[in-house]
């Protein structure tokens, strides 16, 4: 099966902005919060079991995301279309901006995209999304508020037929101050949590920490949970209860020692 590919007229597809004039100063990220794969694309030869697994986006992620933004009256931004059909937390020349592969799953429709298709894609999904979360940065900082920056990303228990232990990994790129708050405040969770882990920086998950919070400064982190604990509605919400307060924490941390 071969997806038909006519994206001269794909998009704009621009970032979900929500709870725009939430005080807090952290900013939740959420990247692979969708598995919409919209025309032009479609389902890129793939099952809809194939589209509804973790290959396509963070199953759990946004509804987490979601019950933090409402506890730390936070502003969330997130990403409208499948990461099979662009990955906006990598930069448009990483081969996993448009997989040919995910895990165990060949992605037939990315098979052979022409510079001209990883373009359009790019124009379509990643700069939109790229500009967005930009402009929310620069607004803040503008304004005196400088945002901490904080993705958040669900991970399978199961990857290459190995179990994985850990249940909340807390990555950071070039400045780990945040992270290590996090890390300080998790034991309450009663979570197996661990740093860096089940990827890090070196896996090149960090893109959107690199470009976004970095060159600014700002406090950041990415925390991946597993996603057989944010399984349905009922289960993010008590997610959300567990880490907001870690949240709370590790912000109170680094302004007590800035
Ligand atoms: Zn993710």
């Amino acid at each position: 099966m071969r997806a038909e590919v006519r994206s001269d007229k794909a998009g704009p597809f621009l970032p979900v902005i929500e709870n725009a004039t939430g005080q807090s100063p952290v900013l939740l990220v959420c990247e692979h919060a969708s598995n919409a794969l919209p025309a032009p694309w479609g389902n890129l030869g793939l099952s809809p079991d194939q589209t509804r697994a973790h290959i396509a986006w963070d199953p759990g992620a946004l509804g987490l995301a979601r019950g933090l933004a409402q506890r730390l009256d936070a502003t969330l931004i997130h990403a409208p279309v499948s990461r099979l059909i662009y990955d906006c937390n990598r930069a448009p020349d990483m081969p996993g901006a448009m997989p040919i592969r995910s895990e165990v799953h060949d992605i037939p429709g990315n098979a052979a995209i022409s510079a001209a298709e990883r373009l359009a894609r790019t124009q379509a999904v990643y700069l939109p999304w790229a500009n967005g979360l930009h402009n929310l940065i620069a607004a803040r900082i503008a304004q005196g508020r400088r945002p901490v920056i904080v993705t958040i990303h669900s991970f399978t228990p199961i990857y290459h037929g190995r179990p994985r232990a850990v249940e909340f990994g807390i990555i950071h790129d070039a400045d780990p101050t945040l992270a290590r708050s996090i890390l300080a405040a998790s034991p309450q969770t009663g979570l197996n949590a661990q740093l860096n882990e089940p990827y890090s920086a070196a896996d090149d998950v960090t893109h959107t920490l690199r470009l976004h919070a970095t060159p600014y400064g700002l406090q950041n982190a990415m925390l991946e949970i597993r996603n057989d604990l944010i399984a349905d509605p009922q289960a993010e919400a008590a997610m959300a209860d567990r880490l907001a307060p870690v949240l709370a924490a590790a912000l109170h941390a680094a302004k007590a020692a800035a």
